[in-house]
């Protein structure tokens, strides 16, 4: 049996990494700062640095070029993060995810109450 507790791989990591992302994105503020957008700016240009898969670093870095992190606000933002996963789900050959749900998924539960 496979010891649970071992180094993650792409897709283990990936999984992880989204959740933890639009969960960031979805507790972002409605009205940030200057301050608070610049920094969400860098966070995601240091994370397509960083982030320790080379070819998913790689194409995200074109993507951010391609489309800058809309900062302006937490509708923004979580749309424009939906909308990246969503250019790797379709790499991937994936089922695109339905970006007007994106907080129900991250945020308040599904509607339907099957989070409570
Ligand atoms: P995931 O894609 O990990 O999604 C997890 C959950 O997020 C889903 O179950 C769904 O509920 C929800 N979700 C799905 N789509 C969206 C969306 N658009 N918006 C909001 N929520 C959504 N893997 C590669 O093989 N090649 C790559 O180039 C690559 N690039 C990546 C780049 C980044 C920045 C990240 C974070 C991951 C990347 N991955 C890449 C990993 C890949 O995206 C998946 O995480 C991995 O294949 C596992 O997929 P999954 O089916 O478990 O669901």
């Amino acid at each position: 049996q496979r010891n649970k507790e071992c180094p993650l791989d792409k897709d283990e990591l990936g999984k992880n990494t989204w959740g933890f992302l639009h969960t960031m994105a979805a507790y972002y503020p409605d009205n940030p700062t200057p301050q608070q957008k610049n920094d969400m700016k860098s966070f995601f240009n240091s994370f397509s640095q960083f982030y320790p898969c080379e070819v998913c670093a790689k194409d995200f870095q074109q993507e951010l070029r391609l489309q800058p992190p809309n900062v302006e606000n937490q509708k923004g933002l979580t749309k424009w993060l939906c909308d990246m996963h969503n250019i790797v789900n379709v790499k991937l050959g994936k089922q695109s995810f339905d970006c007007n749900r994106v907080n129900e998924r991250w945020k308040d539960g599904w509607l339907d109450g099957s989070c409570n």
